[in-house]
């Protein structure tokens, strides 16, 4: 059979005939009041574009004398989309005739005309401006249609339905076919091969008298899930008419309303059978539907339901309320939910329908949307929030100098760099939009200017807003929508706990990211990057004393100042983290990064440390490093300059005693950064045993700690088997390993990355998803070594990568024990932990079925 008229029993599967045709069966199965709707499969609808027709007089016969049909596109997932639909194929001179005693001239002409535009549009390819032209329905205007068609086309208007029929068919047939349609479609995710059905239905022609009409309906708020009837319906109207902004002809208000008629009131029998539909559509396809339907002469017809469109937000409060009606289940509830869709609810985002004037386009760097006026330095940045206006910081890059403008600014823009850059960690770490490496804009910091290579340009205070979601940057404001974290998420966060079996921990440096960590209930910190602590002015002062030095009495005297602003720091970690791990790794960077760049900011530490200006620049030339990212940093510090790393020991355990006095115990875990040989562990675990022992004796209080090594060198991953000898747990900082593994600066990779990734020369940016091929094997490398040495080691990773759905996969896989990432990213890996699970436990279902 080459068509399968659509009954309960007939067999129609997705599949093979598209989501319309299994979905129209679905409300044929539960009595609706569907017109007669034949399926043709992908493989007829192939086969028609090759000139194979099936067997249309025995279709046609199947709508009775004079036939009226609608033709609608079918395929797998509907948002691939296909053709248009075109309605009322069969009008011809006859009909229109009959039409007119039956439904009066004005329906009959608005009917054949409409047909006539569509047919030449869609199958006689003519222009559809020119047919734009006949609005109103006058019999002159339906002669001038015909006139136009037949001088166009050199040919008469087809009259034979079967005729009219067959073309359209071929012609939607081949436009799925077509190079445009398949690359659109495979845009959306569509398989190369994916097949388009075609549903061919008696036409409710809802042109007649009176409230006759066409409409749409569905119970649900499409932008807030909130239950509400939602919809329109117009009088003397067809298809989908009724969405169109036409002004307000003839409409007719769902439901009671004081401003004008409504179907509740005046077609109470239709709206009470629409509302059944409604809820049948809810709790039996399990999903909120719109439907669209027909009233002829008081009769309703449904002609097509579809899922309800919907923002992320929405889709949350759908699933939880389903799941809460016992409607679907919670595991079904969670599987809903796309993890990375959650980050429109957790940030801002802009109003999809608003217009927006892009001037630049960089890699998305930390999710949200913002808004403000443009400043090019740190110091402007803080001026700004003083004043209360909102800020976007734009620089080349930015430093640990630029972080106090970080926190007073609404979003980041940088030119350079790429995904685990400065700016990049920072703004994810705060939840601040930001983009990085948007190349085509050039920064003059100086002149506080910004210039596109196209010759526009951009001074300080112009409105500029920038999406962190999708890396752009347009020119003026953006009307925004704010996030909502409502009891819906809040519910459906629940139960992917329930589900998920690796753990998520988060990245935070200061309290206010540690108060978003529990917010959004991570299971403690997984990364403390100490070195964020040291920005504040008063601190920079001692620390840059420190670096300044000489001898080793005159730095412990400055680190002695550093020392009771680390404890305060640690205690309230501790403290907010109450009950939960807090992983604080010690200080990694080079210590230049502390130091001024500018000759202004050299001749103000001149001042501030009393030195001549020529000893400081002198110092600070001393300190440059060809390449200060394979320097002096991390733990080799900590082996040339104990003295930090025994400050920062003494501050964690003197706050461990002092929070464990007003809470549970505390069991802090300190983690060395940039290890790459054994000795490095034994060296500073020897020193930090000791800073431990002097603790407990002058304190008198008694407490444990876990020490453990990040593992972000090659050779830690290879040599992890004598590393974890000394260790309790490792975890990959996959950022440097990227680095390292690569040869590929972090940096600057950004300059080249969307030329590598475009050429297919990478397939991804390796520092936004994780290499499992390269990097992937070092982490199976080292945690296989670790774990053979020591079955009970902890592995995590705490590298970006810790928050991405793909890496949670891997690391999963691997048998560590948690992740760790952006404190806004925690809820999108838990979700992704729990899909895991779930996913898990389905097929291992499935393979005992
Ligand atoms: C890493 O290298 O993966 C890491 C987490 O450390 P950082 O980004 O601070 O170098
Ligand atoms: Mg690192």
């Amino acid at each position: 059979m080459t068509f399968t008229e659509i009954t309960p029993s007939a067999t129609i599967e997705d599949a093979r005939h598209g989501g319309r045709a299994k979905c129209l069966q679905r409300l044929i199965r539960l009595d609706m009041p569907v017109p007669r709707t034949v399926a043709l499969s992908f493989d007829a609808v192939h086969r028609i574009s090759t000139g194979d027709m099936p067997d249309l007089d025995a279709m046609l016969a199947l709508f009775g004398p004079d036939p009226l049909v609608s033709v609608r596109p079918s395929s797998e997932d509907p948002d691939w989309g296909g053709p248009g639909a075109i309605l009322n194929i069969g009008m011809n001179d006859a009909v229109h005739a009959k039409l007119i005693s039956t439904h009066g001239e004005v329906a009959a002409n608005a009917l054949y005309l409409r047909f006539i535009q569509a047919y030449a549009v869609h199958v006689g390819r003519l222009d559809p401006d020119e047919f734009e032209t006949f609005s109103i329905a006058t019999d002159d205007a339906l002669r001038a249609a015909l006139d136009l068609y037949e001088e166009e086309t050199e040919s008469y208007f087809p009259q034979d339905p079967k005729e009219q029929l067959a073309e359209i068919l071929r012609s939607m047939a081949r436009a799925w076919e077509g190079t445009t349609a398949r690359l659109l479609r495979q845009a959306k995710g569509a398989p190369a091969d994916a097949g388009l059905g075609l549903v061919v239905q008696k036409m409710a022609l809802g042109v007649g008298q009176n409230t006759c009409g066409s409409g749409v309906i569905k119970f649900v708020d499409g932008r807030t899930g909130h239950r509400k009837i939602r919809g329109r319906y117009l009088c003397k109207s067809q298809g989908r008419d009724a969405l169109a902004e036409e002004g307000d002809r003839d409409v007719m208000y769902l439901t009671k309303d004081s401003r004008g008629r409504s179907i509740e009131e005046v077609l109470p029998e239709n709206f009470a059978n629409l509302v059944k539909f409604g809820d049948l559509c809810r709790t039996r396809l399990r999903e909120e539907m719109e439907i669209e339907f027909t009233i002829d002469n008081e009769e309703l017809f449904i002609l097509d339901a579809v899922r309800v469109q919907r923002s992320e937000r929405a889709n949350v409060r759908i699933a939880v309320s389903l799941a809460n009606d016992g409607i679907i289940s919670r595991e079904d509830a969670v599987l809903r939910i796309p993890p990375r869709a959650l980050s429109e609810l957790l940030h801002s985002q802009f109003d999809p329908t608003d217009k927006r004037d892009r001037f630049g386009l960089g890699i998305a760097a930390s999710p949200g949307a913002a808004t403000g006026k443009i400043v090019f330095n740190a110091r402007a940045a803080q001026a700004a929030a003083a004043k209360g206006d909102d800020c976007i910081l734009v620089r080349s890059e930015t430093s640990p100098e630029d972080i106090r403008g970080m926190h007073a600014a609404r979003g980041i823009l940088t030119v350079r760099g790429g995904i685990t850059s400065h700016a990049a960690v920072i703004a994810r770490g705060l939840g601040l939009p930001c983009v990085v490496g948007a190349q085509d804009l050039m920064i003059d910091e100086k002149q506080r200017k910004l210039a596109t290579r196209d010759g526009r340009s951009f001074t300080e205070g112009d409105v500029i807003s920038i999406d962190g979601s999708t890396g752009e940057a347009y020119a003026g404001a953006v009307t925004m929508l704010s996030p909502e974290l409502g009891i819906a998420f809040q519910t459906l966060m629940e139960w992917a706990d329930d589900f998920r079996d690796i753990g998520v921990r988060a990245n935070a440096d200061t309290p206010p990211d540690a108060r978003n960590a529990r917010m959004f209930a991570a299971e403690g910190i997984g990364l403390c990057r100490t070195e964020h602590m040291f920005i504040d002015d008063d601190r920079l002062l001692a620390m840059r004393e420190m670096v300044f030095a000489d001898h080793a009495d005159d730095r412990r005297a400055a680190l002695d100042r550093l020392l009771p602003m680390q404890r305060a720091d640690f205690t309230e970690l501790f403290e907010i983290m109450q009950g939960l791990p807090v992983c604080i790794r010690l200080f990694d960077p080079p210590l230049h990064e502390f130091l001024p760049h500018g000759r202004e900011g050299l001749r103000e530490l001149a001042e501030a440390l009393d030195l001549p200006l020529r000893d400081v620049e002198r110092r600070v030339a001393g300190l440059r490093e060809f390449n200060p990212m394979l320097g002096m940093r991390g733990v080799r510090l900590g082996i040339t300059v104990p003295e930090i790393y025994d400050m920062q020991a003494r501050a964690i355990f003197e706050a461990t005693v002092e929070a464990s006095k007003r809470g549970d115990p505390v069991v802090p875990e300190v983690m060395i950064p940039l290890v790459s040989a054994k000795r490095e562990v034994e060296i500073v675990k020897a020193r930090v045993d000791a800073v431990a022992a002097e603790v407990r004796i002058e304190t008198g209080a008694d407490f444990t700690y876990r020490l453990g090594v990040m593992v972000e060198t090659p050779r830690a991953a290879l040599r992890a088997g004598e590393i974890a000898q000394h260790a309790a747990f490792l975890s990959f900082g996959t950022n440097d390993l990227t680095q390292m593994t690569y040869g590929l600066s972090r940096d600057d990779a950004g300059r080249f990355m969307g030329e590598y990734v475009s050429q297919g020369v990478y397939e991804e940016d390796p520092f936004h998803t994780l290499d499992t091929d390269g990097v992937g094997e070092l982490l199976q490398i080292g945690a296989a070594r670790g774990r053979d040495v020591d079955r009970d080691l902890t592995l995590s990773i705490c590298g970006e990568h810790g928050g991405n759905p793909e890496s949670i996969r891997f690391c999963r896989d691997a048998g560590f024990d948690y992740v760790s990432c952006s404190p806004f990213r925690v809820p999108v890996a838990r979700l992704a932990a729990a899909h895991l699970a779930l996913e898990d436990y389905v097929r291992k279902d499935l393979a005992t079925d």
